[in-house]
């Protein structure tokens, strides 16, 4: 065999091959989670130790960070008080000594031994007339040579050291260089994004002779990763695209006009933007597969009811579809007041026009009423129908879907979107618009939305005063913020008391908001009209204390985050959340969204029950209510792991690439990925790449590809 090496022969490659690794190796990197050449190949070093950068023990200064390169030469393990223990390790490097001091690390006694080489990065200090650093951060190198080392991720259970990593990998691509391996991509989009070929990079990542190079290879290396991911993304998006037949609307109808006229408002120009967007796609001959970012409050129901609008202008319908059913009810009563009065052009009337009829479908409408409403449905006396999910199962028919609007805390599933396929009038596809309540940065919306395209609406209605937030850190600040709700109560105004997140039950969540609402009405609200809400009460129960609240017949609610998403009453102007530092920042920022609707000045305390210790998520809240700066923050903290895992398949394929630092790669990816389906739909022509994505990606994802 002369044909280069392709990933899914080194798949197919056990390590047992690699010289020097035995049963007994073999079962330690399988602990490891390495079982073939690829998965050895693709476990990159998590950083790299440049000798020649090193400082030698004769240079350090006492009082100063610096990393030094030595030998161990004895360690020494002793017992202090309150059954501590302090591991002493003497290391040098033939210009020095020095004492590495480590409290609480017993394991470090077994660790390091004598002879070996190892990487400390710390603070230099005297102890004694002897310098030292104390708990330094301590990278094992073992006997490498060469420049620049590799330190690969250590695990102390699996028991595989970097240097015999190092050592097998070198083994590994020393061996492939006969064959040489295969890089799929074309020569030319290497070429027009400056990257190496992918044997450099992978040279370049594990046995790198300078930085700049292991910088090339990360690049060549993460742009892989991406491409995959976007490829398949296109490809889908595409093949949408090619394979259903959409519906042509009309769009800037009289019935659209209507609307806007009759709205208490003019459009903020981001919503009219943005209606411009949807109208764009809803007259192509494509269904429309769209996504609606916009921070909390940014009026995404007008649009979504504008797109709507347009299907029933056409004679088709509109659907609202939202995640639960107290969502579904909410944005029933919010649709309605929108709608309120707004009548139908219609010819076939004698008085040329028909009432709008918007209707609300859930689990609630049963019997007689629920006949009623499906055959009105199917009959196309229904204009618009709001309801949960469950709107697109069997049984439900409309006379001519047009335009669905999903309203999504959770990604709306590929297969719940191909069963909307079967939905429209005469095998045609409904449009589709997906709006998400969570803004997510827009390298994350490519990632993760990027079958679909995007619209933001990144204004807010004027006239709404900025949210003021504070950290009620102890009780002082906490008597205010109390005091704080009396006066907004008494100035005629209402509040929020979120009650504590308890993750593990909702019994307990439920209990905790129980005993809140009983403490706060016998002693801190006490005096004040206060209602309960939470996720076990009946949806009439839930219904009637929403009810009471927002004609002023309460004054306080003291809630679970039921009241996250949805809630819209502008008299209502601050809130406390307690234990807020176990909430997350999206979730802080939808609860917050809650006040700050109206003209008075709204303001959000968030408590936590710790003083002292700061919250890097409260502080954010703090200091920020832009929804986009604070989902940056969010990824920054969390990493991309929560955004992806659950979204996304291909995460788990995402090694390298980071949605936070390579926005330029995933722009870049994201464009040849277009060029490459573009030029060739289901990739008939790069037999390469078509391989490794069915090899590295699960099977729904490549689906659309191959489908013909
Ligand atoms: P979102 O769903 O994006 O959080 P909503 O659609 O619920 O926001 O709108 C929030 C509030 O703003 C509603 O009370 C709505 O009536 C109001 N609103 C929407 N668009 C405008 C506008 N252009 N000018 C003034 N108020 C608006
Ligand atoms: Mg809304």
């Amino acid at each position: 065999m002369t044909e280069p090496i392709t990933l899914r022969e080194l798949e197919g490659l056990d390590v047992e091959i690699l010289k020097g690794v035995g049963e007994k190796r073999k079962a330690a990197l399988h602990e490891f989670g390495i079982d073939n050449v690829l998965e050895l190949l693709t476990t990159y070093p998590r950083r790299w130790v440049d000798r020649t950068a090193e400082a030698r023990v004769s240079d350090l200064v006492p009082g100063q960070e610096a990393l030094v390169l030595v030998e161990v030469r004895s360690v020494s393990k002793r017992p202090m008080k309150g059954g501590r223990t302090m591991v002493s390790v003497s290391v040098g490097d033939g210009t020095g000594r020095l004492t590495a001091t480590f409290f609480n690390q017993p394991w470090r006694a077994k660790q390091m031994y004598e002879g070996l080489h190892v990487a400390m990065f710390g603070k230099a200090d005297m102890y004694k007339g002897a310098l030292q650093m104390t708990n330094p951060i301590v990278d094992l190198i073992g006997d490498r040579t060469g420049r620049i080392v590799p330190i690969y991720p250590q695990s102390e259970k699996a028991n595989v050291s970097t240097w015999e990593l190092a050592g097998w990998i070198e083994n590994a691509l020393e061996r492939c260089k006969v064959r040489g391996l295969l890089d799929p991509v074309p020569q030319q989009v290497c070429e027009t994004y400056g990257l190496v070929d992918r044997t450099t990079a992978l040279w370049g990542i594990h046995l790198p002779d300078t930085l700049a190079r292991k910088d090339d290879a990360r690049k060549r290396l993460a742009f892989d990763e991406l491409l995959r991911v976007q490829l398949v993304l296109v490809a889908r998006k595409r093949a949408f695209e090619r394979d259903s037949t959409g519906i042509r609307h009309e769009v800037g109808g009289e019935l659209q006009k209507r609307f806007v006229a009759a709205l208490p408002f003019p459009l903020t120009s981001a919503q009219a933007r943005v209606i411009g967007e949807i109208e764009t796609d809803l007259q192509g001959p494509h269904p429309m597969h769209r996504l609606l970012q916009g921070d909390v409050g940014s009026g995404k129901t007008v649009v979504a009811v504008a797109a709507m609008l347009a299907a029933v202008q056409g004679g088709h319908q509109g659907a609202l579809m939202a995640p639960t059913e107290v969502l579904a009810e909410q944005h029933f009563v919010g649709v309605t007041r929108l709608l309120d009065g707004l009548q139908v052009p219609d010819p076939n009337n004698l008085f040329g026009d028909r009432q709008l009829r918007v209707e609300l479908l859930t689990s609630r409408v049963t019997g007689d009423r629920r006949k009623q409403l499906l055959s009105d449905l199917a009959s196309g006396q229904i204009d618009v129908l709001i309801g949960t999910h469950a709107l697109i199962q069997d049984g439900v028919q409309f006379a001519s879907l047009g335009v669905v609007v999903i309203d999504e805390q959770h990604r709306f599933g590929v297969e719940q979107r191909a069963a909307l396929g079967k939905k429209g009038a005469d095998a045609s596809t409904p449009d589709v618009l997906v709006m998400t309540a969570t803004p997510i940065p827009r390298t994350a919306a490519m990632t993760v939305y990027g079958d679909l395209d995007v619209s933001v609406l990144d204004e807010l209605p004027p006239g709404r005063t900025p949210i003021v937030t504070k950290w009620a850190a102890g009780p002082l600040l906490e008597q205010m913020m109390w005091g704080e709700m009396r006066d907004a109560v008494a100035a005629g105004q209402q509040g929020f008391v979120v009650c504590p997140l308890i993750e593990e039950s909702d019994k307990l969540e439920v209990a905790s908001a129980e005993q809140v609402f009983e403490r706060l009405g016998q002693e801190e609200l006490q005096g004040l009209r206060l209602g309960l809400l939470h996720g076990r009460m009946s949806s009439n129960d839930k219904e009637e204390t929403m009810n009471k609240f927002r004609d002023r017949e309460l004054d306080v609610l003291v809630a679970t985050t039921v009241i996250e998403v949805g809630v819209d009453v502008p008299n209502a102007t601050m809130m406390v959340v307690l234990d807020a530092d176990r909430f997350g920042i999206a979730q802080l920022h939808q609860l917050r969204g809650r006040v700050g609707r109206g003209k008075i000045a709204s303001k959000c305390w968030l408590q936590t029950s710790d003083p002292e210790t700061s919250s890097p998520r409260v502080d954010a809240l703090v200091d920020s209510t832009d929804g986009f700066y604070l989902a940056e923050v969010d990824l920054e903290l969390r990493g991309e792991g929560t955004i992806m895992n659950t979204a996304q398949k291909g995460a788990s394929d995402l090694k390298l690439a980071s949605l936070r630092r390579d926005r330029d790669l995933i722009d870049m990816a994201r464009e040849a990925a277009f060029s490459i389906v573009d030029s060739d739909p289901t990739l008939g022509g790069h037999a390469g790449l078509r391989d490794e994505l069915e090899l590295l990606l699960t099977p729904e994802e490549e689906e659309f590809l191959f489908k013909s």
